[in-house]
């Protein structure tokens, strides 16, 4: 089963009414910290929780959290480890610039595409088990 995600650009949410909006209403039910470190900042970015990229709700509140910047440089960067790890074992790619093709784990098996580097698939699989079994759980329950 391959899931495909049609989305629209980052930027384009960002800028829409409705998601300025639902962070306000965030913002007003949570308060104006950074609900990691707890600071108190004016700059806060809704950040998501599970990204977008990775099977991730853009609308829902519960997938939304409030991050001052620093907190949410730090959780960008883990987002793109995972997307890489990801990408590499093969689980997911990216088909047009605003949407992604999700790959289940009987796919990537069978699939003859190789890992980029000297190691099989059941090996980047085990090495990096817990990052597969969120997306897997996320996606394919
Ligand atoms: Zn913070």
């Amino acid at each position: 089963m391959i899931k495909e995600y049609a989305r629209i650009s980052c930027n384009s949410i960002k800028d829409s009414f409705t998601f300025h909006d639902l962070k306000r209403k965030i913002i007003s039910k949570r308060g104006c910290h950074c609900e990691k470190c707890k600071s108190k900042t004016n700059i806060l970015i809704a950040d998501h929780i599970i990204p977008i990229s990775l099977g991730g709700k853009e609308f829902e509140e519960s997938n939304l959290q409030l991050l001052c910047s620093k907190c949410n440089k730090e959780k960008t960067a883990r987002d793109i480890y995972k997307l890489n790890i990801l990408k590499k074992v093969g689980f997911i790619e990216m088909c047009s610039n605003y949407s992604w093709w999700f790959y289940d784990i009987e796919e990537v098996l069978d699939s003859k595409i190789r890992p980029r580097g000297n190691k099989t698939k059941l090996q980047l699989i085990e090495e990096h088990k817990e990052i597969i079994d969120e997306f897997l759980k996320i996606n394919f329950r």
